[in-house]
């Protein structure tokens, strides 16, 4: 049988955590022709994006961006500062950070987990993918660190697996207060650009991001911002690199260009949601995501489910986690909204899998995107039997109607 049905009219809801829905003025920016990336363009090109990058990371110092995607910024982040057998200190916030955590045993390291290892009475057997990463475990790790063999501490800023935002500054002080030289490396993949990041002022030695997130680009470039210490250490750093090498990109970037071909249409996308962003300012981004995370989970608090986020001092701005009623399939529920709305919500990941599903509020979205999400969420969760406290999408709409939020809305855009 044709399936006309399928994909039926009007915008797909791409409502997961990343890819976010991309802006028609970023798919039109790509759309121009691929030009020579040794020519005289091109060299303007890349000069106006590696200029404008470091203002979103709050950085003087060089962004590397490679032609990959977060995982390739990843490794590139560890093989440039650590040499074989490394002891580094990774804090397991979610998937996203035990993700990393492989990665680092496969390229050879000493990964030490800590984890916070209270009780969690809804999600007993993930209490730590429940909650922000514990500045005092660490500083109190780094003081018995005597010998200092931890030569980085690994954290995520914004677990994407779960909705939770870590005080990156507070890990910052607790590295100084043990008085400790161990690198500071933060994944901010999702992070960047929805929620605050200040890549100099917090004291990070290595920030990694991506495109596809609060960038509304689509997936394909990744980013490592470096500081001047980090540079130093790379110098002798002893793990093999090659592609992923910072040197030869840094010194070729000082004109625009990269040793190899990068990815021209990407970059003509990246020039314009720099031109998006910082043509609003980011505090008004950071305030446009605060807004649509706190009307979301005034939703998920109207339907009675448990946020996967226990503390609400590290809400994320960027997405939120919803754990639905033990004995119920999160991924058959997630399925049905899928197939009935032609919405797509965020999966359990690793530990979560079938237990939570993730509701997106990043990118091209507007308070009404929002609303319809919430909808199509409350139907699906009737269809399917959940039992729902009260109504999400009235909770919803109140907190976006209520005054003075409504003077925080998203600016129009305007002509120049
Ligand atoms: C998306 C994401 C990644 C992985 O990025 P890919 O582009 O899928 O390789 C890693 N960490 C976090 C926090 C993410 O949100």
């Amino acid at each position: 049988m044709l399936q006309l049905d399928f994909h039926p009219t009007g915008r797909h809801f791409l409502q997961i955590p990343g890819p976010s829905p991309v802006p028609d003025r970023i798919l039109r920016a790509m759309s121009l022709p691929t030009i020579d990336h040794r020519g005289p363009e091109f060299g303007a090109l890349g000069r106006k994006v590696l200029g404008d990058i470091g203002k979103i990371f709050k950085t003087q110092h060089p962004v590397v961006i490679y032609p990959a995607s977060g995982t390739g910024a990843w490794e590139a982040a560890l093989t440039n500062v650590m040499s074989p057998g490394d002891h580094v200190l990774m804090y397991e916030t979610g998937h996203f950070a035990s993700l990393w955590i492989k990665m680092a045993t496969r390229l050879g390291l000493r990964p030490e987990v800590l984890a916070w290892d209270g009780v969690d009475k809804d999600l007993p057997h993930a209490p730590s993918w429940r909650r922000g990463v514990q500045a005092d475990m660490i500083e109190d790790r780094l003081r018995r660190d005597t010998e200092r063999t931890i030569k980085a501490v690994c954290v995520v800023h914004n677990e994407t697996s779960t909705g939770v935002t870590s005080d990156i500054a507070a890990v910052r002080k607790a590295i100084d207060a043990a008085g400790h030289p161990a690198l500071l490396m933060v994944d901010s993949i999702s992070g960047l650009a929805g929620a605050d990041l200040e890549h100099d002022a917090w004291g990070i030695d290595v920030t990694v991001s991506g495109s596809q997130k609060g960038l509304m680009l689509p997936p394909g470039i990744s980013f490592n911002a470096v500081s001047p210490k980090a540079l130093e250490v790379s110098k002798t750093a002893k793990l093999p690199r090659a592609f992923w090498a910072w040197d030869e990109i840094i010194e070729m970037n000082k004109n625009g260009y990269w040793p190899y071909t990068p990815n021209t249409n990407l970059l003509y996308g990246l020039s314009e949601a720099l031109d998006m962003i910082l043509g609003q300012g980011l505090e008004v981004v950071f305030a446009r995501h605060q807004r649509w995370g706190a009307g979301v989970r005034a939703a998920v608090q109207a339907w009675g489910l448990p946020i996967q986020c226990a503390d609400p001092a590290v809400y994320s701005p960027i997405l939120t986690g919803v754990i639905l009623p033990e004995g119920v399939d999160a991924d058959a529920v997630r399925t049905l909204i899928y197939e009935r709305f032609d919405l797509s919500l965020g999966q359990g990941l690793g530990k979560l899998r079938g237990r939570m599903f993730r509701l997106g509020h990043l990118g091209d979205s507007n308070d009404l995107t929002l609303v319809a999400m919430v909808a199509g969420v409350e139907m699906g969760l009737k269809l399917s039997g959940v039992p729902v406290a009260g109504s999400g999408v009235e909770a919803i709409m109140a907190h976006f109607s209520a005054p003075p939020a409504n003077t925080q809305a998203q600016p129009r855009l305007r002509v120049a």
